[in-house]
């Protein structure tokens, strides 16, 4: 089911599990704010997903709630990873915020991609 941009913060959503370590990830990089792990479905050959710690539903929420020092490491946290990860040549970056995003996960996440030309292709016809 997709989010609803209004919803409330579902504790047991599936990266709240993660971030609570009952659920296992393919870690990437963490710190206080943030949590970086593999996507379990890939859709390029890099596909990494960056959580905030914080209780954020969605980018909405996060830009309406998140501390200036959340917002920040959550950025800076998206550079390094994506530094550290190979992709000199570029990457893409994609935030599904919502039903009309077709979001799925009601816990922010942005989604790094790369590791091959993605093309100019950003929606559905
Ligand atoms: P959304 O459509 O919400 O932007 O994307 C959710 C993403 O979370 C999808 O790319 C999906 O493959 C990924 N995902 C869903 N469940 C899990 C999980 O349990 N572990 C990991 N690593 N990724 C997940």
């Amino acid at each position: 089911m997709t989010v609803d941009i209004h919803q409330p913060y579902d504790d047991d959503n599936i990266f709240a599990r993660i971030l609570r370590g009952e659920i296992p990830c393919k870690k990437v990089y963490e710190n206080d704010h943030v949590l970086a792990f593999h996507d379990i479905n890939p859709q390029a050959p890099v596909h990494i997903l960056v959580v905030p710690k914080g209780r954020y539903v969605s980018w909405d929420d996060f830009s309406i709630k998140a501390s200036d020092q959340e917002m920040a490491a959550f950025v800076r946290a998206v550079g390094e990873i994506s530094r550290d990860s190979s992709l000199n040549k570029g990457y893409r970056l994609i935030v599904n915020c919502g039903h009309d995003a077709d979001q799925l996960v009601p816990h922010l996440h942005i989604h790094i991609l790369g590791g091959k030309v993605l093309g100019a292709h950003l929606v559905q016809s």
